[in-house]
């Protein structure tokens, strides 16, 4: 029944090829519309001098959601998308000298956390398997299902989740519900983090989002061999060997609608007609400037947007044995820098994270040297002076790499790149820059989030980062695979 419709995907990130590739192989035609000149938007990688970095995620988590995309057409995925599994997942360093490693091996965390903070174990370990039962009551429900269908509603699994609310902690808050496990302010801080996963606030979302630990700790992190662009350029090549057709540079200015229902899309002066259309773009531009629906558009800005990233890309000319893939050098006090980044302003003192894919990764950097990508949360774009914002915060975060690893790391830089909240915005066109669409600061944010399916428009579809389930490569893997299941029940 499928053969001969044909599906336009409007934007090439990692949903728009998942959803390419799922509606492929169930005998579709499709064609993937991309603004820029190459697939993958926020999930691409940048060279310079002699060192590659990968541009946008750096943790890779549920590397399932990819590899079922092989399996889908027949392919193995071993062979097609060998990625490691890390045994040290981030290391953490504080300001006064507390340093901790943590593993993928649990016992061995509660030890290094009892050894390193001072806490139980037994609570550490009680913390990993509270947010394993969190993940496995709401999880598979909520994460891979559309919320805005009768039939997600009406399984055992949710009356099992509705039964058990309370387990949710839906009113304290991630910080709240630390401080009741954890003794330590350092161990909050360690737990608290979990909530810029999907860029939030600690101090305002809900406990629930006590699942995200377990997205690292129950099922590991991971790094595909070539680097997180390796996710991008293995779903490209496995979209165009099983002929899905990509328009690079190719802008979509509007969707063509008739009477409520989608009869295609407008590149410049050229229409194109379509059977179905999936938006992968932000869904904030997709209704102001594909739909012109400014009321649809200001829907979405009534939710509070997700937090932005300042990130620079240092090629460094040393190698440091202490640190690893992942690194954290934490802020001395965490609550006042996320009230600064609701205020739009950013931390003197910001919590640092380093991301060095050259460890694992041959090639990656010259030989005794390694590529620093070198991340702090920043507001999302609301019209601030970036310029000096971005001066100063470059010297706090060399000053606070200096004094954790009592270097000087001035001069080892010797090339760099920044991307800010306005460059996110502007090269993948989300809006604000914001890194994951919407936050989850509310506990109705995961409602309020856009539907995958319009309510509006029949034949029109979303998928990515700014609608359900919500931002981060897994959660935009399984847009794509809601959105293939709502096409076809
Ligand atoms: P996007 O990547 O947003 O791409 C959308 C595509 O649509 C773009 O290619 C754009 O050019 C195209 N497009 C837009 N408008 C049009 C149009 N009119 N016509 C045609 N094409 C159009 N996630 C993790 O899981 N782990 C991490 O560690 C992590 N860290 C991150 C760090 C940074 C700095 C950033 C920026 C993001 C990070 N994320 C992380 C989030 C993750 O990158 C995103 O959630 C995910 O990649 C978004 O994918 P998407 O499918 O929504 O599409």
């Amino acid at each position: 029944m499928s053969q001969n419709k044909k599906v336009v995907v409007i934007g090439a990130g990692v949903a728009g090829l998942a959803s390419a590739i799922r509606l492929k192989a169930r005998g579709y035609e499709v064609h993937v519309f991309e603004a820029s000149s190459q697939a993958g938007g926020k999930l691409n990688q940048l060279t310079l001098n002699g060192y590659r970095f990968d541009t946008g995620p750096s943790l890779f988590t549920m590397p399932q959601y990819v590899t079922e995309l092989f399996e889908l057409v027949g392919k193995d995925s071993k062979v097609n998308f060998p990625y490691l599994s890390l045994d040290v997942i981030c290391k953490y360093w504080w300001d006064d000298g507390t340093e901790l490693t943590m593993t993928n091996n649990n016992q061995t965390n509660a030890k290094s956390i009892s050894a390193a903070l001072g806490e139980k174990e037994a609570n550490v370990l009680a913390y990993f398997k509270r947010s394993e039962q969190k993940y496995n009551l709401t999880g598979k429900t909520f994460l891979e299902n559309s919320l805005h269908r009768l039939k997600t509603w009406l399984t055992k699994d949710v009356l099992k989740a509705l039964m058990q609310l309370n387990q949710l902690d839906l009113l304290s808050t991630m910080h709240g519900l630390n401080a009741k496990y954890f003794k330590n302010i350092k161990t909050i801080q360690l737990f608290d983090r979990y909530a810029t996963y999907n860029g939030s606030n600690p101090y305002k979302a809900p406990g629930m989002l006590q699942i995200i630990p377990h997205f690292e700790y129950g099922f590991g992190a991971h790094l595909p061999v070539r680097g997180m662009y390796q996710i991008t350029e293995s779903l490209y090549q496995l979209a165009v060997e099983n002929g899905v057709t990509f328009h690079f540079n190719n802008k979509v200015d509007e969707i063509v609608t008739r009477n409520k229902t989608v009869k295609g899309i407008r590149v410049g002066d050229e229409l194109i007609s379509a059977n179905l259309v999936i938006s992968n773009m932000d869904a904030y531009f997709t209704y102001k400037h594909l739909l012109n629906r400014e009321d649809k558009a200001q829907q979405i800005t009534k939710q509070e947007r997700s937090s932005s990233a300042l990130i620079f890309y240092w090629g460094i000319n040393k190698s440091f044995n202490e640190l690893d893939l992942h690194n954290i050098f934490f802020s001395e006090d965490y609550k006042q820098e996320f009230e600064l980044i609701a205020q739009g302003e950013i931390s003197e003192d910001p919590t640092v994270y380093i991301n060095i894919t050259s460890k694992y990764v041959p090639g990656d950097a010259p030989v005794g040297c390694e590529n620093w990508f070198v991340m702090i949360n920043v507001p999302h774009n609301s019209g601030q002076n970036w310029d000096p914002m971005i001066q100063k915060a470059k010297q706090s975060i060399i000053k606070k790499i200096n004094h954790v690893l009592k270097t000087d790391i001035t001069n080892l830089i010797v090339c760099e790149e920044v991307l800010d909240p306005r460059s996110i915005e502007s090269k993948t066109m989300s809006y604000t820059g914001s890194l994951y669409g919407t936050s989850s600061n509310s506990k109705f944010a995961a409602f309020a989030r856009h539907a995958n399916k319009s309510e509006e428009y029949e034949k029109l579809y979303f998928v990515g980062g700014s609608v359900h389930p919500g931002g981060g490569v897994p959660l935009c893997l399984l847009s794509a695979k809601i959105v293939d299941e709502l096409i076809n029940e």
